[in-house]
């Protein structure tokens, strides 16, 4: 007897492996670096805005998220009718295949890169084309602008690089888009944005505003330290951000996240002090791996990438006995969140004590 069966490529979609959350063990705390989130809570004029909004649960959200819209109209000084707003930015990646690619189109990205990208991409019925990253592990735009054929229709320019971390600069960016025909789009995945301290970076909205095929997508689950809520935005041309507004979730985003989000935008100043403070233990963190001996890539996000091919098993496994849960890539490296300053602070430990 015949039974329904998937379309044949959803065999083909690789796993979604999250973070594992921190191991109980009696007497101890653990810390979870695994997932690239933000160690603080949300603010507590946010948590009241959230709670204002949750007796009005039994009603679907503003589907418009019209006030949403509004605040990050004003707050980036771009038109409402440029932005799509989503069920995180990882919803803005299926959204941009769904809009763009029929099956067998190509889109391509670099590797090791966000692992979304290949999931989204093959659900679709579309092809991923992985461009390795450097050694260093930068974005190797010269192999990605080479990389496109008459099936492209997307390239995805992940800055920072999550998980090797290091972002690519706007010089690099301009001679890349000008070898992009105009018909491909361009997205450039600003998840970590707020985390970059670094010469001639990116201006995402700048490189928006002077290209017809350029395309932000940001999120508030990092420096807003919202991940839990699941809301992203893209910045586009109004033709790319009505597509993505017309292949979105209904009521994708929740009227709590919608709150989230706004009270978030509000306290902006406030958030930003935070990102400075994990970029400052970042740079601690970076600076004593260093002088321990480790070459770790330049680190534009807020994470840290450890390239210990076969030995990554035993890194997230010592890791682990020191109370740090930290997110394993088999055979490849480990990446590990700034978190907590004690958190931190197991990770320089088990750093000095792990073989190089
Ligand atoms: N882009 C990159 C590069 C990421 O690392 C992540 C989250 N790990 C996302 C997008 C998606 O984040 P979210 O869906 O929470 O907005």
């Amino acid at each position: 007897m015949s039974t329904p069966q998937p379309r044949a490529t959803i065999a083909d979609i690789p796993p979604y492996v999250a973070g594992r959350p921190p191991t109980v063990r009696p007497g101890m705390t653990s810390y979870k670096l695994s997932s690239n989130e933000n160690p603080y809570p949300p603010l507590p004029g946010v948590v009241e805005a959230v709670q204002a909004a949750v007796g009005q649960m039994n009603r679907y959200p503003d589907m418009g998220a019209s006030a949403l819209y509004a605040a990050l109209a004003d707050s980036l000084d771009v038109p409402v009718e440029d932005l799509s707003v989503a069920t995180g930015s990882v919803g803005l990646i299926y959204q941009l295949v769904q809009a763009f690619c029929d099956p067998g189109d190509e889109v391509v990205f670099a590797w090791r890169s966000f692992e979304a990208y290949p999931i989204a991409v093959t659900a679709a019925g579309a092809a991923s084309v992985r461009v390795p990253v450097l050694p260093d592990g930068r974005h190797d735009l010269d192999a990605m602008a080479a990389a496109i054929t008459d099936r492209t229709r997307i390239v995805l320019v992940c800055t920072p690089n999550n998980p090797t971390g290091p972002a690519v600069t706007q010089a690099e960016l301009d001679a890349f888009l000008a070898r992009v025909p105009s018909h491909v789009v361009v997205v450039v995945d600003e998840a970590y944005v707020e985390f970059v301290r670094m010469d001639d970076p990116v201006d995402g909205l700048a490189s928006y505003r002077s290209r017809a095929n350029v395309v932000l997508t940001r999120t508030f689950s990092k420096a807003y330290g919202l991940a839990g809520f699941r809301v992203g935005y893209a910045v586009a041309p109004a033709p790319i951000a009505a597509a993505l507004r017309a292949v979105s979730l209904p009521f994708g985003v929740s009227t709590v996240a919608q709150v989230a989000a706004i009270a978030s935008l509000e306290r902006q100043p406030e958030l930003l002090e935070r990102v400075d403070a994990l970029v400052a233990e970042r740079t601690r963190v970076v600076d004593g791996l260093r002088a321990a001996g480790w070459d770790v890539p330049d680190a534009q996000g807020n994470f840290v990438w450890f390239g210990l091919g076969e030995r990554t098993a035993d890194f997230a496994q010592a890791a682990d006995e020191l109370g740090i849960v930290v997110r394993p890539f088999a055979g490849e490296g480990a990446r590990v969140s700034i978190g907590e300053t004690e958190a931190n602070d197991r990770l320089l430990q088990l750093a000095a004590s792990f073989p190089r």
